[in-house]
């Protein structure tokens, strides 16, 4: 017999061996409005059984890569400072053990900590994110450290032109002229989706995918859902050139399942963590 122990689907190789390297960050102490991404990581794992580890969309089995599974991180609840440190020390651990690091979050804040990290090692980091919102404010009622504020945050580390914002709708103007000053933002949709891939072939890239960029008709389980989403089909077929691109880490953050009680929400969160797992060059 063997222990009781969930990873997610197909991600069992031992650490020596792994490339890429799984984690869990349950925190959503800055949550702005619906609390819940805590259980993000946690439902992930026990649902990913319902998917297969195979992808007939790029002909790749996940139970072919050598992926560890670390579980979550323990966290002091509402030291936000502390938390970041943590998801730093992390993400800095497994950089130097030459791993790529996917995070499963969790809300969008714990990005911060990982790219302290990240830009460490690779300070020529790009970075492309997709979300619903900017994410561009500097302070949310006085507090710079809220997922609100999380690619302002990772603006302050990698600096002008290195961010490659996707599908965003909703945020304050400020925000919008920020973004069209210091980054590149595609409004709504995925547009420019290609050139940005062009642009970025020869530079390592942290992707970071806020689940609400998509639709909230077809993803609810979401803390701040925003109609006028993407659709899944949209976001594989992002997902799926991601091949093209040297990742050196990535996110899948604001999975909230507990807002969606049919399971939808956290099958689309699974499926498409299989996807970029697939897509990841190297592993
Ligand atoms: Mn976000
Ligand atoms: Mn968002």
């Amino acid at each position: 017999m063997n222990k009781n122990i969930q990873t997610f689907i197909g991600c069992d190789a031992d650490y020596a061996e792994a490339d890429i390297v799984l984690h869990g960050v349950p925190f959503d102490g800055t949550t702005s409005f619906r609390p819940g991404t805590r259980f993000g990581p946690s439902a992930m794992r026990s649902e990913s059984f319902g998917i297969e580890t195979y992808s007939p969309y790029c002909d790749r089995d996940l139970t072919h890569l050598s992926v560890f599974d670390a579980g979550d991180l323990e966290l002091p609840f509402g030291d936000s400072q502390k938390v970041l440190s943590l998801v730093e020390e992390r993400t800095e651990a497994f950089l130097k053990d030459g791993k790529i690091p996917v995070m499963l979050g969790g809300e969008h804040l714990i990005t911060v900590g990982a790219m302290r990290a990240m830009v460490k090692k690779y300070p020529d980091l790009h970075v492309v994110h997709l979300d619903a919102h900017t994410d561009l404010r500097d302070d949310y009622l006085g507090e710079t450290l809220s997922h609100a504020c999380a690619i302002r945050r990772v603006w302050e580390l990698v600096g002008d032109g290195k961010i490659y914002q996707f599908g965003i709708r909703s945020g304050e103007r400020d925000e919008f002229i920020f973004a069209s000053e210091h980054n590149h933002l595609h409004k709504f949709d995925l547009s420019g989706w290609n050139e940005m891939l062009t642009a970025l072939g020869n530079y390592p890239v942290y992707f970071t995918l806020d689940l609400d960029v998509l639709d909230p008709s077809g993803f609810c389980g979401t803390g701040t859902p925003e109609a006028g989403g993407i659709t899944f089909t949209e976001l594989l077929r992002a997902v799926l050139t991601l091949s093209r691109l040297n990742i050196v880490g990535c996110d899948i953050v604001e999975l909230s399942p507990h807002y969606d009680h049919s399971g939808a929400s956290t099958a689309a969160a699974c499926k498409i963590t299989r996807e970029i797992l697939l897509q990841i060059k190297g592993a």
